[in-house]
């Protein structure tokens, strides 16, 4: 079913202020959402923080299950935490790499993963081993493959990396690695709430997510999911009295599910602000929202492809909500900043948080403009003229 666009920018107060194309930055949540937060805020002020917890229990706990249907996940292999880059590395630290241990990755990840593989890789003799991509831009299947041996303990990618429009084949990443009993952990940042994501499909054992993006939930909110039937026995890197029970004078027992993940004290009004943008996730249809999506970033790549400087750089097959180019001559942080006069949003990748892709593609940063739901096709063209004269003086 198509969406109803006008009911979405009614229910959405920032419409009314700014063209925000930086959804992969941080979306324009809901006024649902946003009153959900704001109204547990106010309640924790009125009558006590842990008084507040009680009474919005159903609703905390209802994270669970609203997760858990977005994913395809049981609601006891979903745990909240603070943003995806702290679930990601509550999966991948809790591994216990050994010297020569391989870490399969691929050329489009994330800084702070990469940073992290070669933490571990300097503390343990684990070794990196970046898989090249294939002619569209996407890991190559068939490298990886060949890649996997008998020292391979993880495949470790980004679905869809922050710094463009691919969608990496993470469903026929999984059957690959699935097939060789390796343990798969998915950074799915940026395409839960953009496209559907279902862990059963793609097989991952891990997946970190955000709120902010396109689940266009609050700030310094995110989960990590579990799979359970994989992941039971691995003991997070982090225990405390919420993810284990102290159990005797020297003894202690974990959580027997993905709750072990988390700690005691969080942002419970972001927890509720989560759950109520998943719920509408689940509302609107995540088939829905993948297809305007896409209409909305094709329609911007064809737009944009008539201005006489601009070039594409959007990766692979299939391509997302995260529109990328660059303009000849132009310095894109100032273009940036030109159209944020406008109250245009849009922002610039750099190698800052990809740089093998980046790098390796002669691209010192790229013009980021990401759609949503919100936007429309007037709000294109309104960009697009906006840019032109700043692209040609
Ligand atoms: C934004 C992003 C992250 C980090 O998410 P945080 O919520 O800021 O920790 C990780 N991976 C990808 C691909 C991202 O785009």
């Amino acid at each position: 079913m198509a969406l109803d666009i006008d009911r979405i920018r009614d229910e959405t107060p920032g419409c009314a202020h700014v063209l925000h194309l930086n959804a992969a930055g941080s979306s324009l949540p809901s006024r649902r959402t946003l009153d959900a937060t704001i109204d547990h805020l106010r309640l924790e002020a009125e009558i006590g923080g842990y008084e507040a917890a009680d009474r919005a229990r159903p609703v905390l706990d209802g994270f669970y299950p609203s997760i858990a249907t977005l994913i395809g996940a049981e609601p006891g292999e979903i745990a909240y935490v603070e943003n995806a880059t702290r679930a990601w590395d509550l999966a991948f630290y809790s591994l216990d790499f050994k010297p020569g241990d391989r870490i399969l990755t691929c050329v489009s990840e994330y800084s702070s993963n990469y940073i992290s593989y070669l933490q571990v890789a300097k503390k343990t003799g684990a070794e990196i081993v970046v898989i090249p991509d294939d002619k569209h831009g996407q890991i190559d299947l068939a490298a990886l493959e060949r890649a996997i041996d008998k020292r391979t303990k993880l495949v470790s990618i980004s679905h869809i990396p922050t710094q463009g429009g691919l969608v990496q084949p993470a469903e026929a990443v999984g059957k690959i690695v699935n097939d060789a009993g390796i343990l798969y952990l998915l950074d799915a940042c940026q395409s839960v709430g953009m496209m559907p994501v279902d862990v059963k499909k793609i097989g991952c054992d891990f997946l970190s997510a955000t709120g902010r993006k396109y689940m266009r939930g609050p700030r310094g909110t995110g989960f990590l999911y579990a799979r359970q039937r994989s992941t039971a026995q691995i003991e997070p890197i982090f225990l405390d009295n919420h993810a284990a029970r102290w159990s005797g004078d020297n003894d202690y027992t974990v959580m027997p599910d993905a709750k072990r993940f988390e700690n005691w004290e969080r942002y419970f009004a972001g927890v509720i602000g989560l759950k109520v943008a998943a719920d509408q996730c689940n509302e609107l249809g995540m088939p829905a929202i993948w297809a305007r999506l896409r209409e909305l970033a094709d329609g911007l790549r064809t737009r944009l492809a008539t201005v006489k400087g601009v070039t594409l750089t959007d990766l692979g097959v299939t391509k997302g909500a995260i529109v990328t180019f660059a303009v000849d001559g132009k310095d894109h942080p100032a273009l940036k900043q030109a159209l944020r006069d406008q109250r245009i949003n849009v922002s610039v990748s750099t190698q800052f948080s990809s740089r093998l892709d980046l790098k390796g593609r002669g691209l010192k940063d790229v013009m980021r403009a990401s759609v949503h739901v919100y936007n429309t096709e007037e709000e294109l063209d309104r960009f697009v003229a906006a840019l032109r004269p700043l692209v040609a003086g």
